[in-house]
């Protein structure tokens, strides 16, 4: 396969849009590819329209590599600042725009390239790469969690998640990187003196989980001037609110080496009809963002502990439902894949990388429940361009990946 191949590739898929929806074309498209190539896919349909794609290359003897990508994007944002047709994948100055290129069309159709040169050079594989095309990252990694639930991930040794992982170089000395890098200004320095890339580039191998929920306060209704009538729905979820807060301040001390702390977030409050009325109801939602050392699970049994005090102690009537509830990755920095990763993609990439985690989340956490021994890094062609306007991918960069996806998953299976 030639290099304006790998560009046409990534052009077509920029060209399907897959908006939260319609992986099912991505799909279509990736199965035709890969059949031109004589490797057999997997459709793995999840609701109409939206289909994952597993395929598999090697011999099925050794060890099991996982790839991971996601197929479809965040909405196209606001037309009018984009200054190229966010359907159309527009290559200016080395750059390819277009939406979802970055997050993450580029780092699948990477994964998906190497596996096909991988197959047409007749490298003998000792293992296993595994292929999962994934829908609905973007809401809640639909996709990915039917695909652990089936079972898709048990065997795996390790997985790759192609989700962009760089910066612009010069992002890197800039005062908005140091929150998002845990980096000295002198490693900074560092870094970019030695990086003779567009991009400064990651292996993430840790991500926070999120635990989000709302809690329901039921009151009765009375007018204001007899309140004694009522109950007044906000009171106990106001108790419980500073018990929540407190809560979290006691835990601040609780981190992780790599993600620091939880970090929670009230996000929504609702309350009361109007001015004159006892509320019958109120209500607030809750964002956390979550860390290996304290699980989602045993914060929320401390939390819906709080919520029966109050219940108990002021006869409120508090329900906890939860909303979303994604574990954290967190691979040990010295596992294998890790260190491959760090070695292979520094020499392709002709760069320092640095092992962090960062706070997002993407499909290696209903991944990593399932398998909870399996080693994760997030690695992929792409930048913080993800979800903005001019979305855009360097195309060294994605050819690049392209190579070292290769390296790695030779090296992996090889035991080397
Ligand atoms: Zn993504």
């Amino acid at each position: 396969m030639r290099i304006a191949e790998y560009d046409q590739i990534l052009a077509d898929l920029v060209a399907i849009p897959s908006v939260n929806d319609h992986e099912a074309a991505v799909a279509d498209y990736l199965e035709k590819l890969l059949a031109k190539h004589h490797i057999t896919a997997q459709r793995v349909p999840y609701a109409p329209g939206r289909d994952n794609l597993v395929a598999e290359i090697g011999n099925g003897q050794g060890p099991v590599l996982g790839f991971d990508g996601h197929a479809d994007t965040v909405a196209l944002g606001d037309r009018a600042k984009w200054q190229t047709d966010p359907l159309v994948g527009t290559i200016k100055a080395g750059k390819m725009y277009g939406r979802g290129v970055t997050d993450m069309k580029a780092g699948l159709a990477a994964g998906v390239i190497a596996m096909i040169q991988l197959h047409d050079a007749g490298v003998l594989l000792n293992g296993t790469i595994r292929l999962l095309a994934t829908v609905g990252e973007e809401i809640g990694e639909l996709g990915a969690h039917q695909l652990a639930e089936q079972g898709y991930v048990d065997d795996m040794a390790g997985i790759v998640i192609g989700e962009p992982s760089g910066v612009a170089k010069d992002f890197v000395t800039q005062p908005a990187a140091q929150s998002i890098f845990p980096l000295s200004p002198e490693e900074r320095d560092v870094l970019v003196a030695a990086n003779q890339n567009t991009e400064q580039h990651f292996v993430v191998a840790a991500h926070k989980g999120t635990l989000a929920f709302r809690v329901d306060s039921v009151g009765q209704a009375a007018h204001s001037s007899m309140p004694e009538l009522g109950y007044n729905a906000i009171t106990p979820l106001l108790t419980f609110y500073n018990r929540v807060q407190q809560y979290f301040e006691d835990q601040a001390g609780l981190k992780d080496p790599i993600l620091g702390p939880a970090t929670p977030v009230v996000t929504l409050l609702n309350a009361g009809e109007q001015i004159n009325t006892v509320p019958a109801s109120a209500s607030m939602s809750i964002n956390v963002r979550t860390i290996p050392e304290k699980t989602n699970d045993a914060m929320l049994a401390d939390i819906q502990a709080l919520a029966d005090e109050v219940n108990q102690a002021e006869q409120a009537h508090l329900t906890i439902r939860v909303i979303s509830k994604l574990s954290p990755m967190s691979t040990d920095p010295n596992a294998r894949l890790v260190q491959l990763t760090k070695r292979i993609g520094e020499k392709h990439l002709k760069q320092q990388l640095p092992v962090i985690g960062v706070s997002g989340g993407t499909d290696a956490s209903p991944i990593v429940d399932r398998n909870p021994n399996i080693e994760a890094v997030v690695f992929g062609p792409g930048n913080f361009s993800a979800h903005q306007v001019n979305e855009y991918v360097d195309m060294g960069i994605y050819h690049q990946y392209i190579n070292l996806y290769i390296d790695l998953c030779k090296h992996y299976l090889a035991g080397m």
